[in-house]
């Protein structure tokens, strides 16, 4: 165990912000002003690299997230890949006249910059094409949009979220010329590394396009975080468990995982309120995130640990907590366990060199 050693060195909370509640965003400002009053609190806390660590491991000042709805829509919605979306996809918060007012990219970051620095001392700031798939446009708007971010003399780095089907060489490349330019992340949705999982969530896509994605991404050194969820329908433990160690062998920079939430109006909701599928107990969760912690290396960056759906939205769970309540409970868990993130990554690998030599020498 390495437990001390990871106290010094995973010690801030998540301080990601979010201007807005966008489509795909769960947090609220107050959370995030929260999360940093949280964050001197439980300064030698935590036992896996947050994002909030790395950021400050990366730059001499705080550095905010800012998340922006840039307009785009999604193949998965407008027929190109599929129609309807993904089952946990909020049809009502993704619909035109429910998302946020269409301002424009370089607005909303005045704007989350102004709420930033009136509260706090002011910094730097990261843009977060959160709503959509963020590389699904011509290369002309794609620049259009990342420029509107880049413009701004206080954003220090990009974070692009996007589908696995969604970036093309000519995309990747283009985020490469970005990436030589300011700090920028690739944001993948994977949920799952399970094909039979994909389908049952009508994501349109395969694991191996995402392989493919984060091999292309690699190959231009973009730093790929990839977006996974637990407790999906029809997951065991065992499964998801294989989702980490898949993970943990490409080498993927970052890491963001929330819990299977039913949010209204979408084909999980029908399914839920029919009892085809359930939600994890918080005590099951907790479990699940350390248990695929410990097998993702200590130098990936979790920059994600549980997700909020915005109250009007949620049908399940509900679990009656805070997320700095989630955070502390993974902590706590980490801490009864006497074990941290990446523990179990050379336990792993050798059962899965065992298990090679075991076939090879039978056949
Ligand atoms: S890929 Fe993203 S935006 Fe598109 S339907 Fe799925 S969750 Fe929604």
């Amino acid at each position: 165990m390495h437990g001390s050693a990871c106290v010094r060195q995973a010690r801030k909370v998540e301080t990601e912000g979010k201007v807005k509640e966008s489509s795909a965003s769960f947090l609220s400002l107050d959370l995030n002003l929260n999360l940093v009053r949280f964050e001197t609190m439980a300064e030698s806390a935590q036992l896996y690299y947050s994002g909030g660590r790395y950021l400050r491991d990366q730059f001499p000042y705080r550095v905010f997230k800012i998340a922006v709805d840039a307009g785009f829509t999604c193949p998965n919605r407008d027929g190109a890949a599929g129609r309807g979306g993904c089952v946990f996809c909020n049809n009502a918060s993704f619909s035109s006249n429910s998302r946020q007012a269409r301002t424009s990219v370089a607005s909303q970051i005045e704007d989350g910059i102004r709420f930033y620095r009136e509260r706090l001392a002011g910094h730097k700031f990261i843009v977060y094409f959160q709503a959509y798939t963020n590389t699904y446009g011509s290369l002309e708007q794609l620049r259009r949009v990342y420029d509107q971010a880049m413009d701004h003399p206080d954003v220090v780095g990009l974070a692009i979220g996007t589908r696995p089907d969604c970036v093309p060489d000519p995309v990747l490349d283009l985020l490469k010329e970005y990436a030589g330019r300011t700090h920028l992340w690739l944001e993948l949705g994977l949920q799952s590394s399970h094909d039979v999982t994909l389908r049952r969530l009508n994501r349109r896509h395969t694991y191996a396009q995402f392989l493919d994605a984060v091999r292309r991404a690699q190959q231009r050194a973009l730093r790929v975080c990839a977006h996974a969820i637990l407790g999906l329908p029809g997951e065991t433990r065992d499964m998801m468990l294989v989702t980490a160690d898949r993970l943990a062998q490409l080498a993927v920079e970052g890491l963001k995982l929330h819990h299977l939430y039913v949010t209204t109006g979408t084909e999980l909701e029908r399914s839920y309120r029919r009892s085809a599928i359930r939600v994890l107990r918080l005590r099951e969760y907790i479990g699940l995130v350390c248990d695929f912690l410990e097998r993702i290396p200590s130098s990936v960056v979790v920059q994600r640990v549980t997700g909020e759906v915005a109250e009007p939205y949620v049908v399940a769970p509900h679990w009656g907590v805070t997320k700095l309540q989630v955070i502390h409970s993974i902590n706590e868990e980490f801490r009864r366990r006497g074990t941290r993130q990446g523990c179990r990554v050379k336990q792993v690998e050798a059962e899965a060199q065992a298990q090679v030599k075991e076939v090879m020498e039978r056949s």
